[in-house]
């Protein structure tokens, strides 16, 4: 019997496994993630898309109890959402592009508290750093 590896993360790389959705509202057209009402104008009629997984550091505003590798992602779509960025500390940085790895999910801990699990996000290290950001929002 030839002993059974089980990765923690899927062995394929691309970003084919992992998926992050995000809300668009119908109305103004807005992007956010987990809400109940667009933050912009209030409507309920949110539509949920499939995001393409590419974004950008954004400066990070979490308080001391927050993990250093905790940091809010600006995504290509125009919403922001909290992220586990896998990489060298010294290279993740406001500004850094970064794409999906790892779905965000929903598990249970021993114990039987329900915790959430932050989407996992890479360093793109061979991507241009300037472009498509700018002069967004
Ligand atoms: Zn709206």
């Amino acid at each position: 019997m030839e002993p059974v590896s089980r990765p923690e993360w899927p062995a394929d790389d691309g970003a084919g496994e992992a998926e992050l959705f995000f809300q668009r509202c119908s109305w103004c057209r807005t992007t956010t993630i987990r809400r109940l009402l667009c933050p912009a104008c209030w409507s309920t009629d949110l539509v949920a898309e499939r995001s393409e997984g590419v974004g950008v550091v954004a400066p990070r505003r979490y308080g001391p109890t927050t993990p250093e590798t905790v940091w809010p992602v600006r995504m290509r779509e125009g919403f922001v959402v909290r992220c586990r960025v896998d990489g060298p500390p010294h290279a993740v940085r406001p500004g850094v592009r970064v794409r999906l790895a790892a779905t965000a999910a929903t598990i249970t801990v021993p114990g039987g508290r329900i915790v959430r699990r932050d989407p996992v996000v890479r360093l793109c290290e061979e991507a241009a750093l300037d472009g498509w950001t700018r002069g967004v929002g």
